[in-house]
């Protein structure tokens, strides 16, 4: 090498050595995220996720006390000036707006919106009451959308970008027995997502998908009348379903909200910089992605 260059080298190595022994700043330091269905398994596991790389972060939740509970968890372990928590159903147009209005006032905006409250329900097509399909698609396509209007609308104003997050499913892709609303209501949440990301891209709104297969571990969808419905659809219990979802991934692991909350953070972060109107998903390895 000339020996400037040789000595230009030189000089770059010892400046990046002394950077590599830098505390660094965390990579959502200074960022606003709001999750809804904070209270529950993925919402609460994504929450620390996310105040972990220094973002502050406001719950929402249609069961307030229990998003209380969580923020004040997660307050003792980050500092009660970063997780606070809101009431919001995510069917009632006037909460929505006013969760997002305390959120202005206690944070100051929002960088991130997690998109995630949600509930599962299972009855075959012919015992599909009409209540029970609004009911579903109430709160997860008409509830993702009014989430996510109020963000795009709150990020506009603000001007610098952001990024929109929906905890989807497997099954709004992938058909699934006796779960026809559900199975809809999630296809619309992915759709919504696509039709958000080509109308924020240009603001710098990214908006990406995460589709967890069966988490039944630390959710409380696993604990109620969903779990008695799956495990008679495939004629098996607890354990029995938690080992037919293992088993039928390549990874043959069981899939936690932690894994789900991994997901959530590349897509808030600036590692996700370049994605929009992408899915992530999260369950282990689909075999039949393969085999089709
Ligand atoms: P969870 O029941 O533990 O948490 C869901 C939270 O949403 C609860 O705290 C609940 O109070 C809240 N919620 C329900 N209705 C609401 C409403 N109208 N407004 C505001 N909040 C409301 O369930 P989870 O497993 O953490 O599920 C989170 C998301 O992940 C849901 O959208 C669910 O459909 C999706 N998902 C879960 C699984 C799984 O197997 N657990 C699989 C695929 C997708």
């Amino acid at each position: 090498l000339p020996e400037q260059e040789a000595f230009d080298i030189e000089y770059w190595l010892l400046e990046e050595a002394k950077l590599q022994r830098m505390p660094r700043p965390k990579a959502l330091a200074g960022r606003i995220a709001l999750v809804t269905g904070g209270a529950g398994g993925i919402g609460s596991a994504t929450a620390e996720r996310l105040l972990k790389d220094g973002a502050c972060v406001m719950l929402a939740d249609i069961d307030a006390g229990a998003a209380q509970d969580v923020a004040a968890g997660l307050a003792r372990v980050y500092g009660a000036d970063v997780v606070r928590a809101v009431q919001m159903n995510v069917t009632d147009e006037t909460q929505v707006i006013e969760a997002y209005a305390t959120v202005a006032v206690e944070f100051g905006g929002v960088d991130i919106l997690v998109s995630n409250a949600g509930i599962a329900s299972s009855a075959p097509v012919e015992d599909t009451t009409l209540a029970l399909w609004n009911r579903n698609m109430d709160i997860l396509s008409t509830g993702y959308f009014l989430v996510s209007r109020e963000a795009f609308r709150m990020l506009r104003t603000q001007g610098i970008g952001g990024s929109v997050i929906f905890v989807a499913s497997k099954n709004g892709l992938a058909a699934s027995p006796n779960a026809a609303a559900y199975c809809t209501a999630k296809a619309a949440e992915i759709h919504l997502a696509r039709c958000l990301a080509l109308e924020g891209a240009e603001a710098g709104i990214r908006v990406n998908v995460v589709n967890p297969d069966a988490v039944l571990r630390g959710s409380k969808i696993w604990s109620g009348e969903w779990l008695t419905q799956r495990a008679s659809t495939y004629k098996t219990d607890k354990d029995g379903l938690e080992e037919m979802y293992r088993q039928r991934s390549l990874l043959k692991r069981s899939v936690l909200p932690e894994d789900i909350a991994e997901g959530v953070y590349f897509f808030a972060s600036d590692l996700s910089a370049k994605s929009t109107g992408n899915i992530l998903n999260v369950d282990g390895g689909n075999k039949e992605a393969f085999t089709r």
